[in-house]
């Protein structure tokens, strides 16, 4: 059957051939592990259950994790192979099972959540360019969305990531995420258990970006909704050669952000400091977590 799964609409059959997003029908996973680094509401002490998949449908020149998103690195696993990494993951105490990259296995998720009964919040962990429609299928499946906004204007969208109609996309598949979920519910120790945060890594040269998404959510969600304001970007790959994203994000900028923010009257906000912007925070995709089965 030919794909239609995310906006790429690509048409990949994908038992014959992969698709834009790098694979075919089989699950790959690059790494099974806590994770800390998530705001804190999602890692809180115990971590949050990272499962990175391998591929994606977006593929930005300056994505961090360009081994797996680019070349799709990983290790082919079945649905019973997936809940078996579920379960150990929960056996290490994680407070979530994290779900990053997952957009194009959407339909297969669905498949498996809907069986998988997770005795943990399930968090798709993705990057905004996604189908309302397909969306629709995880409704009751996901309880936490941690999407990105990554560019409000088509131009950004174009160049860095080959996707102009990006925000149109991404915006009608936030408003779905939220009508499903709504804003940020905690426990008694403050981690999630429901809820969206919306996420935007700030790109040096670009923070108009920033001020655009933030106002956007702040006019079409509420000023309640948790977002994250990232500052960890690092160049990578195409983008070292790239200005102005040859670079990391000044202070300055960074501060010119977060005060527009901040006046935009967000009550719920993560900010990051300075020293996230380094190759120390990127997982080591190494088949932790996935080669134990
Ligand atoms: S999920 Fe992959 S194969 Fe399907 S339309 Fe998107 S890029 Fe193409």
């Amino acid at each position: 059957m030919k794909c239609s799964v995310c906006p790429r609409n690509c048409s990949a059959e994908r038992n014959i051939n992969r698709g834009i997003c790098g694979v075919g029908e089989s699950f790959k996973v690059a790494r099974a592990a806590p994770h800390f680094w998530e705001e804190p509401c999602i890692s809180g002490e115990k971590g949050s259950g990272t499962v990175f998949f391998s591929g994606c449908n977006l593929g930005c020149v300056y994505c961090q994790n360009f081994e797996v998103s680019h070349d799709a690195f990983g290790k082919e696993v079945n649905e019973k192979e997936l809940m078996k990494i579920f379960d150990n993951l929960i056996q290490k105490g994680v407070h979530n099972l994290n779900l990053v990259t997952p957009t194009h296995y959407a339909p297969m998720l669905a498949s498996v959540l809907s069986e998988y009964k997770s005795p943990v919040p399930v968090i798709w962990n993705s990057s905004g360019y996604e189908k309302s429609e397909t969306l629709k299928m995880l409704e009751g499946l996901v309880d936490i969305y941690l999407p990105d906004i990554k560019y409000f204007d088509s131009a950004p969208a174009k160049k860095y990531s080959d996707a102009e109609d990006y925000f149109d996309y991404a915006s009608s598949a936030v408003l779905e995420m939220y009508r499903q979920v709504g804003d940020i519910e905690t426990d008694e120790n403050g981690i999630a258990k429901k809820g969206i945060i919306v996420r935007h890594m700030v790109l040096p040269g670009n923070i108009s970006q920033a001020v655009k998404v933030f106002s956007w959510v702040a006019e079409n969600l509420s000023t309640e909704t948790h977002i994250s304001v990232m500052r960890q970007y690092t160049p990578f790959g195409k983008a070292k050669e790239m200005p102005p994203i040859d670079r990391k994000l000044s202070s300055r900028e960074y501060k010119i952000v977060k005060d527009k923010i901040l006046a935009l009257g967000f009550e719920n906000c993560y900010f990051q400091c300075k020293e996230s912007s380094t190759e120390n925070y990127i997982p080591n995709f190494n088949l932790e977590g996935v080669d134990l089965l």
